[in-house]
């Protein structure tokens, strides 16, 4: 069956003082109905000019913005403002690290979310009220008929985050995007935040996109993850392809660089060097500079030509000229070690 989101070609460019930002160049991305899908990458990768794009929030920007984003067969790439409005929260919803940037200060949460029921269904004050009551309820918001008439002020930082996720669901999105949800909660409250995400999700049967750093939350939540690097997806695959069957030389560095329970003094061993720059896009490919073993192929070809993304395994793509038969067998060739 036809992917509920299909992704393809998608580039995003901005003009600056400075020039040209390329923030997207070329991502391809496909999520089926009910799957979760984890998009990672370091600050600079993407990720957020990504989700921002599927949610049509870049529409009345100077971003320019090609390629398509099918959702359920309709392109929403050519939609204006006015017609990306039904998918916006009713087929779409959206969850930021920060509820405070969801939610305006001066109104109470409960009727927020009233609203946010209103503005994609014809129904009377009193039950929008009512289903944000049980929205609240089934978030977990103690006593939610008093908490509906709280300001966010009044929340705490765990109970504002699980009010933007009653907001975001309560008109049952087919697809939501959670962009970096649990990054300013400490663990306890994550961990809870993850939960209630993946039970409602089980409830719903809606698919969810998580954009995060974070690969702890990828390993927990996510069946399918894409790595980004430099505007593009570098990596592809099943969780565990991901983790156990690594391809590409940057995820390597990024699993590197996780804490490990095996390494006593918990460090994070942060790949070396800088994201490429994004006004002055490299030749070849986005990870040359960083690339541990970019030097493997003497005809220097990491530096001159882009590579694509390569069949690797069952569902599992790598962006990388030493990934694949071919790659492989380059490097055989070419006498060097295995990599
Ligand atoms: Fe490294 Fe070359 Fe592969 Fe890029 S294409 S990740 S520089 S080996």
């Amino acid at each position: 069956t036809a992917p509920l989101l299909d992704v393809r070609d998608l580039r995003v460019t901005f003009p600056t003082d400075d020039g040209l930002v390329h923030a997207v160049n070329g991502m391809d991305l496909q999520v089926r109905r009910g799957e979760t899908v984890g998009i990672v990458g370091e600050s600079g990768s993407g990720k957020t000019v990504t989700s921002q794009t599927l949610m049509g929030l870049l529409k009345e920007t100077n971003a320019r913005i090609t390629g398509s984003i099918e959702f359920d067969g309709v392109d929403l790439v050519p939609l204006t403002e006015t017609q990306m409005r039904p998918y916006r929260g009713r087929k779409i919803g959206m969850i930021f690290q920060d509820p405070l940037s969801a939610m305006h200060p001066f109104d109470k949460v409960g009727v927020q979310i009233a609203e946010a029921y209103r503005v994609h269904n014809s129904t009377s004050k009193k039950d929008a009220r009512n289903h944000a009551i049980e929205m609240l309820r089934r978030v977990g918001i103690p006593d939610p008929v008093a908490r509906y008439d709280n300001y966010p002020h009044e929340f705490s930082g765990g109970m504002r985050q699980r009010a933007m996720i009653a907001m975001a669901l309560i008109c049952e999105p087919e697809l939501l995007i959670a962009d970096e949800p649990t990054t300013a909660l400490d663990v306890t409250v994550q961990a809870q935040i993850l939960d209630l995400i993946a039970s409602l999700q089980a409830e719903t049967g809606s698919a969810v996109i998580f954009i995060t750093h974070d690969l702890g939350v990828v390993a927990e939540v996510c069946e399918r993850v894409v790595v980004m690097y430099g505007g593009q997806a570098i990596e592809e695959g099943d969780v565990r392809d991901i983790f156990f069957r690594t391809e590409h030389p940057y995820t390597k560095g990024l699993m590197a660089s996780m804490p490990s329970m095996t390494d006593d003094a918990g460090r994070l061993t942060p790949i070396p060097g800088f994201p490429p720059s994004l006004i002055d896009l490299p030749h070849g490919c986005m990870f040359a500079e960083r690339c541990p073993v970019a030097h493997l192929i003497q005809d220097g070809r990491c530096f001159t030509d882009r590579p694509a993304l390569r069949v690797v395994g069952d569902g599992h793509r790598a962006r990388c000229h030493l990934s694949g038969d071919e790659g492989r067998a380059l490097v055989s060739l070419q006498g060097s070690m295995e990599v």
